[in-house]
Order: C-alpha cells, then structure tokens, then sequence
C-alpha cells in the first residue's frame, strides 16, 4: 500500500516507517524535523521519500496525498512544560496541523488515518485501569491540543464520513526515545543520567506509578488499526498493567535522588486495554523488564543527550509549579 507517516521521523513515527517498509509498503514520511530527527531514518533512508515541511500551514505538501491508501498522522509537539510556555506552538502544531491533515486525506478520499491520540487527556484519573469512557480533564495545553485534535478527527469521520481510528498512548518507551533540549520523558532522563553515572532524579518518593508501553507494542497497534476492519473508533493502548518509578530505579540499578513531588501530576496511570484486546485482537508483548533490558543494550544511543540534575531540573520545571500546582485539589 501507499502510506504517509506524518512524524515519520520521530520517536514512535521512525518505529513505525522501519515496520512498514520490512511490510513492502510505500512510505512517505512528512516532517519538520523540528523534534524528529532524519537520522532515526538511517536504516531505510533509501527505501522511503521523506519531505520536510511544516503541516500547520497549508502547502505543496498536499500533493502526496496523492493515491495515498493510509496515513498516520503522529506529527506532534511532546512535553509539559514547553506547552504551557508555549501554547499557540502547541496549537498550531497538534491541533491545526491535524485540520490540515484531514482536509488533505479528504480532498484526496484516502481510506483510513490513524490518529495518536495521548493518555494525558485523563488527567488525574478518578477510576483505574482507566477505560476510554472515563471523564476527559485535559490539564495543560499538551494534553488539551492531543485531545482537540482527536476531536477533530473523530468529527471529520462523523459529519465527512473519513474513516479513522485513534489511539490513546500511554507512556510509550523505547530506543531513540526523544531526548532533545527539552526536559521530557522518564526513560530519556534516566538513561543519559545512568551513562554518565549520575544519580537518576527520582520525583517525589518514586511512589508514583505509570502504565509503560514498548515501542514495538505501539507500532503494532498502529497497523492493527488501519488493516482491522474498524472505524471511528477511539482505543486506549497501554500495557494494562502499572510499574513505580521506584521500580525503574531498581531494573536500572542506579543510584539515585529524590526532587520535589509535582502537584498536579497523576499519581498513577494505567490503562484499561480490554477494548483494544477485543477489537484490535491486539495485545502488548514486551514486558518491562524486556523493555528495558532492550535500552540497556542500547544504551549509547543517550550518549548526546542532555544529563538533568536537580538543579537544571528546578530551572526548567518552573512553570510546572506556577501553573499547575492547583490542579490535584480540584
Ligand atoms: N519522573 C521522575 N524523574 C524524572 C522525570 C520523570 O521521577 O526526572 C517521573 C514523573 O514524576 C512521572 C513519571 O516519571 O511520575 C513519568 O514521567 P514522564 O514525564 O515520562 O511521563 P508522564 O508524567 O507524562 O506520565
């Protein structure tokens, strides 16, 4: 098939593009390379057309929707913090990048698009695991633009009949996790700080707990999506069971410090993943300690990264306590 991979150069997006090129599909990948990066691509630069553009705005880019069967449209701004400096970034980015994406995939009558959606739209959840009928309390102008976009999605398969599916991540882990400028996910804070044996900077009491999800278990959800036959369909994907951060630590086998707990954050995430069982016929394979166990061996992978510490964190966070410190009293 014919397929455009929006984000293909990213964390999940480069994952996704390697899967279906071993597939024999067509790929072209649309990226503004602005968090993604071309060298995720390095093993299939041959095989794929990658074009650098910027989906916010409407341009020649739309032209390769040309005869496009699928698209997955994981272009998207991550992290908190920079959302909530940073919000009509986030707006344009997820929110009318993917308007712009649907009016393409409709103009073109393309058969399916894949949203990925994000777990964040839960907030601080009030029922665990957390199923995708539960209340929406998007907290901060990242989960809020997922959430829009979703919306838009799911509108554009109601009123213009555009078939689609999305997927609500939970936290997805895996090589090549993003580890750019920007303070961001867990496992690529950890991982540079572990390669240069500085202590991992444990939140709060390392309590807290989270729903991991492999990479590779999130691509196969993905191309689950757009071959089963389902529509209009939103579907949480997680691993359907939890793990502490303390946890990590430990898998890690790490030393460690405790920073300042943040007001605001759930203590825990787990996802209820029985719909994505019964209709994707979907099920995760990669246990954490395999997860991890796969980054260890990879482990050079952070060499570049930035190595957080307590303070750089503090700087960085700032907002974080401005803003959303009120949220967990409501
Ligand atoms: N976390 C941590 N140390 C860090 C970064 C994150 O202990 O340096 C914790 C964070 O408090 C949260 C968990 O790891 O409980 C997952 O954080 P991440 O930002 O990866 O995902 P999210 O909070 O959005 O689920």
């Amino acid at each position: 098939m014919k397929i455009i991979v929006t984000g293909g150069a990213g964390f999940i997006g480069s994952h996704l593009v390697e899967k279906l090129i071993l597939d024999s599909h067509e790929v072209i990948v649309l990226d503004n390379l602005s968090t993604g990066n071309l060298e995720n691509l390095d093993q299939i630069k041959n095989k794929i057309k990658i074009i650098k553009c910027d989906l916010s705005i409407k341009g020649s880019w739309i032209k390769n929707f040309k005869d496009i069967d699928i698209v997955f449209h994981l272009a998207a701004l991550a992290d908190i913090v920079p959302s909530i400096e940073h919000p009509s970034k986030y707006f344009q980015s997820n929110v009318t990048a993917t308007l712009n994406v649907l009016e393409a995939s409709r103009e073109f009558n393309i058969s399916k698009i894949i949203y990925s959606a994000s777990s964040s739209c839960y907030g601080i959840p009030k029922v665990y695991p957390t199923s995708e009928v539960e209340k929406i309390m998007p907290l901060y102008p990242y989960a809020l633009t997922k959430y829009l976009g979703e919306q838009l999605v799911m509108h554009w398969n109601n009123v213009y009949k555009l078939p689609s599916v999305s997927l609500r991540f939970f936290n997805v882990y895996g090589t090549r996790s993003r580890t750019s400028s920007n303070y961001g996910a867990v496992f690529g804070v950890f991982l540079a700080q572990k390669l240069a044996n500085k202590p991992l900077t444990v939140v709060g009491d390392g309590t807290q707990s989270r729903d991991f999800i492999y990479v590779s278990d999130t691509v196969e959800a993905l191309i689950d999506s757009a071959f089963n036959n389902i529509n209009g369909e939103i579907i949480n994907i997680g691993y359907g069971l939890t793990c502490t951060i303390n946890d990590i630590v430990k898998l890690l086998n790490s030393k460690f410090i405790n920073i300042p707990k943040r007001s605001g954050e759930p203590d825990c995430t787990w996802a209820d993943i029985s719909k994505a069982k019964k209709i994707l016929k979907w099920k995760p394979k990669i246990s954490l300690k395999e997860g991890v166990n796969k980054l260890m061996n990879n482990i050079d992978y952070w060499k570049e990264a930035p190595i957080w510490d307590e303070k750089s964190i503090e700087k960085a966070t700032k907002s974080w306590f401005k803003y959303l410190g009120h949220q967990s009293e409501k």
